[in-house]
């Protein structure tokens, strides 16, 4: 038998729809509260919720809050695996998060729904009870922080929440499930290769994240220096290009001293110093744009609050976010 920490934080599997008008809300008590009757024969379960949001609401101080939790727990008393029930919209940013920020060996996974507790077809006792199943699993281990949804297992870093009501919705990208959940196995077939650990013990900075788009201009950049946010995330065009127009807005940020992180807003690919015209990515590099090889925009923005706990210097910044390559490709 496994000893499993599960934390329940909100979302809509902890959520019921008002069979009137259709319309979902936070139930009063969590459907999975007292949820054990399946794990009999496989762990025992220590119940705790330290919030209940919808993930909307998440923002990082209660993700540091849930980091924070989960040392102290884990120091008290010796779990073989924690699960962490949240919702969908933000389960993607929580998750890296707890990947980048917690220094622990045992199986950390987060599971969530696309369908509240009393709707036909819903899904979250389900992915509860795989998740249970992953976090029991010794070949979980050390994997960073997974997703368990709907018989696939993810990795933190490359998980997104693909579709707004699918139950399918996550889905990593450019690499696919590093495992699945089947009737009576948990079939790993990859590990992430690369793992990052920053000790953090507070988060205070405010990052941005904008979208580029055609015609974008350079006031939409002067704001993020006019309300003094610490850095910029931008979701850049195609291969990390941006409209010439906001050529002045980036400078002024540069100046500044504001750190710029580029991605690409498309949702698969890397951002790279490659187009050598106004705006291109050749130009923003030597302007000290930072590209950070394939997070989509939400992640490196939790990256980049992170990071600049630790350093605002532009060279440690942009050694942060490279990822390490082949040493024949340096
Ligand atoms: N809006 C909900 C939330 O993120 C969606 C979900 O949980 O699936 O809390």
């Amino acid at each position: 038998m496994k000893n499993i920490l599960v934390l329940h934080t909100g979302g809509t599997i902890s959520m019921q729809e008002d069979t009137q008008s259709g319309a979902v809300a936070p139930s009063l008590d969590h459907p999975l509260m007292d949820f054990t009757e399946a794990f009999k024969n496989l762990a025992y379960i220590t119940t705790k919720q330290p919030f209940h949001l919808p993930s909307p609401h998440i923002r990082p101080a209660e993700m540091l809050t849930l980091k924070n939790l989960i040392e102290a727990e884990c120091k008290q008393q010796s779990f073989n695996g924690v699960v962490i029930t949240h919702g969908t919209d933000t389960l993607e940013e929580t998750a890296y998060f707890l990947d980048l920020t917690l220094n622990i060996h045992i199986p950390i996974v987060i599971t969530g729904a696309m369908r509240s507790s009393n709707e036909i077809g819903s899904d979250g006792l389900y992915n509860f009870i795989s998740a249970v199943r992953v976090a029991c699993c010794n070949e979980a281990k050390d994997k960073g922080v997974l997703v368990v949804l709907n018989d696939e297992i993810h990795a933190a870093k490359n998980v997104t929440k693909t579709h707004a009501s699918n139950v399918s919705t996550f889905q990593s990208p450019q690499f696919g499930p590093i495992g699945l959940v089947t009737k009576r196995e948990i079939l790993f077939h990859y590990k992430p290769l690369y793992r990052e650990k920053y000790d953090i013990e507070q988060i205070s900075k405010r990052v941005a994240l904008l979208k580029a788009y055609a015609g974008m201009e350079a006031d939409v950049l002067d704001a993020i220096d006019d309300k003094k946010y610490d850095g910029v995330v931008i979701e850049a065009l195609g291969q990390g290009n941006l409209p010439p127009c906001c050529l002045p807005g980036l400078k002024r940020l540069r100046k500044a001293n504001i750190p710029i992180i580029v991605v690409s807003r498309c949702f698969k690919g890397v951002a790279q110093d490659v187009y050598d015209y106004q705006g291109g990515g050749k130009q923003l590099k030597e302007m000290g744009v930072i590209f950070s090889n394939g997070l989509n925009g939400q992640k490196a923005r939790i990256k980049l609050l992170i990071a600049l706990t630790k350093t605002t210097n532009q060279n440690k910044l942009s050694q942060i976010f490279q990822d390490p390559v082949c040493e024949n490709e340096n």
